[in-house]
């Protein structure tokens, strides 16, 4: 007999423990009667049938019941890999609770300790030793991949080198493809490329789960990215490739090398850009002021702030600068000071923010000299928008924009109590991890995060609905105002820049509509345009409420 999955025929349908073991189908104890007769479940089962609403209650009470983020992580695990609708479900309906728990802060624990809580593998490991069979590796998977995120973990979050234990990263971003744009599980696919690791703690760690060896680099690390690419380009046709928590020194190389080639982006740079763009527009709304008349300095100039300040680039020509100007309003301030052009340091993707000016040694001086309007935290460095910066920031402008982005929590560059105390609750703030109300002289703001996930998986939808050939930058770009659009002036009068997150769903249904009109007006979709985009992009998102089998 067929198997169908919320009205989609997978294949054969299993029954028994088999079906019980598997987590796309299975529904545990919510397996009606006719279901339990008619896929040999008798008896397999206590013999109630409990509704999906009593289920999640019964979740939500055990999970609750956990005080360690680590431990509650393990539990949701545990879900996912029983019975993913009702993973989904719980993860969707309780979103602001569960994308922290998912997602940053809480994977990167997860990842740090990755082997010592491991239970059971998710995704595929893919090797230095399996170069010239690939492919055969990526057959192993038993479904037709439409999204892959894949990392090497030299970069998770702002935790530096974890090797295989980054493959969190991966199965967390693909959760929320799923939670906040209804990606359907089964096409979801989280790939770890373990090319070794240079962290000498996880080499010594008996419960690492990775290969034991230093990592491998330049034409060996090249070929075995190749074959990757090509390999899933064959055996998942049309696929999506996330690139994900690469070091720099990969990661714009790569996208560079494929992003004309294939379908694919850097969510690390791009992703990150549209959101913090967006962020932007909603602080603007708030000051009155344009954005080609802002002074932005980032501290950190890696992939965040790189892919931030090329986005804002692009925003600041569409309002009539010329790309010089444009680039003279971003500011790049590194581990050694201020980029500037008459530093022989700096690596490529720094330089065109090299700007003709003084060396300034420290961010302090750095925005006092440059009379910032925004400041831009994408440094992991935790606490380095100390009490002076932010009054700095507070005696320069009105209302500061303050957006402390780097993750997890320990490296937010400071707090969102820091961020409004200092200023006088002035600040315009936006955080990359969660951070609850502050209230600050009687007032109660709302800081939101400055998340990708409020542009990826929308992108994904968006490209997936129209099969989008490549993946291009006027996407990040309309990705940022479609959500910019969708903030309200409630949310931005308690503070808040971003909508609030039980809204992902219907955001990612705008930006995934937004993506793909971009993506037929630019001669990029391989799929016919529907006449009603907006209803064929919902009418395609994954719903995580049972369906009957028979
Ligand atoms: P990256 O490694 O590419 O860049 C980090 C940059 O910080 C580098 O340029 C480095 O030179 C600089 N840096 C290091 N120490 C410094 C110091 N003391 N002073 C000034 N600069 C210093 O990493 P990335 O991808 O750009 O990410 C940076 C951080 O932003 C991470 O914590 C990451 O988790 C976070 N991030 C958050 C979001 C989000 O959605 N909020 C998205 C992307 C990245």
């Amino acid at each position: 007999m067929n198997a169908k999955l919320n009205g989609t025929v997978v294949g054969d349908m299993p029954t028994g423990l088999a079906l019980l073991h598997d987590p796309l189908l299975n529904k545990g104890t919510a397996f009606t009667d006719a279901e339990r007769d008619a896929f040999d479940l008798r008896g397999l089962l206590p013999p109630h049938v409990h509704t999906q609403d009593e289920q999640v209650v019964r979740v939500l009470n055990n999970l609750r019941k956990i005080s360690d983020p680590l431990e509650k992580f393990v539990a949701l695990n545990a879900l996912h890999d029983r019975n993913e609708t009702l993973f989904f479900r719980v993860l969707g309906d309780h979103i602001d609770e569960m994308q922290p728990l998912v997602y940053t802060p809480t994977v990167g624990l997860a990842c740090q300790k990755f082997g010592h809580v491991f239970q059971r593998p998710r995704g595929l490991f893919i090797t230095a030793n399996d170069r010239g069979r690939v492919a055969q590796v990526l057959c192993n998977w038993p479904y037709t991949a439409g999204i892959i995120v894949v990392t090497d973990g030299e970069r998770i979050l702002g935790l530096g080198d974890l090797g295989a234990n980054g493959m969190g990263i991966p199965v967390g971003k693909l959760s929320l493809y799923t939670a906040c744009a209804g990606i359907r599980p089964e096409l979801c696919l989280p790939v770890m490329l373990d090319v070794g690791t240079n962290n000498a703690e996880l080499l010594n760690d008996p419960f690492y789960v990775g290969l034991r060896q230093r990592r491998i680099t330049g034409a060996a690390y090249d070929e075995l990215v190749e074959e990757f690419i090509t390999a899933a380009r064959e055996v998942f046709p049309g696929v999506v490739i996330q690139f994900e928590d690469f070091a720099n020194h990969n990661a714009f190389r790569l996208l560079h090398k494929y992003r004309d080639r294939i379908c694919t982006f850097n969510d690390d740079i791009q992703g990150t850009a549209a959101v913090a763009l967006a962020g932007i527009f909603s602080a603007l709304r708030v000051t009155g002021t344009k954005l080609i008349d802002q002074t932005i300095v980032f501290l950190g100039a890696g992939e965040a702030a790189t892919g931030i300040a090329d986005l804002v680039t692009s925003a600041m020509m569409a309002q009539g600068l010329n790309e010089s100007e444009a680039r003279r309003r971003c500011w790049l301030v590194d581990s050694r000071g201020l980029v500037v052009k008459s530093r022989s340091d700096l690596a490529e993707h720094k330089r065109k923010y090299a700007h003709e000016h003084a060396p300034v040694d420290d961010f302090q001086t750095a925005i006092e000299t440059l009379k910032a309007t925004a400041i831009i935290g994408v440094s992991a460095v935790g606490g380095a928008f100390s009490q002076s910066v932010l009054e700095t920031m507070a005696k320069l402008n009105e209302r500061p924009i303050v957006f402390a982005l780097s993750n997890p929590t320990s490296q937010a560059e400071c707090t969102a109590e820091e961020a409004y105390r200092w200023t006088g609750g002035r600040a315009l703030f936006a955080c990359g991890s969660p951070f609850d109300p502050v209230t600050c002289d009687g007032r109660t703001y709302v800081p939101r995060q400055g998340n990708n996930s409020y542009i990826f998986p929308g992108v994904g939808l968006g490209v997936i609905v129209s099969g989008a050939r490549h993946i291009t930058d006027d996407m990040f770009m309309t990705a940022a105002h479609t959500l910019a659009h969708l903030v309200s002036e409630a949310d931005l009068e308690q503070g808040s820049l971003y909508p609030a997150l039980p809204r992902i769903r219907e955001v990612s249904a705008h930006i995934g509509t937004a993506v793909a009109t971009t993506a037929y007006k630019n001669g990029l979709a391989a799929k016919p345009q529907p006449d009603d985009l907006f209803a064929a992009v919902e009418s395609q998102m994954y719903d995580p409420h049972y369906h009957s089998y028979v």
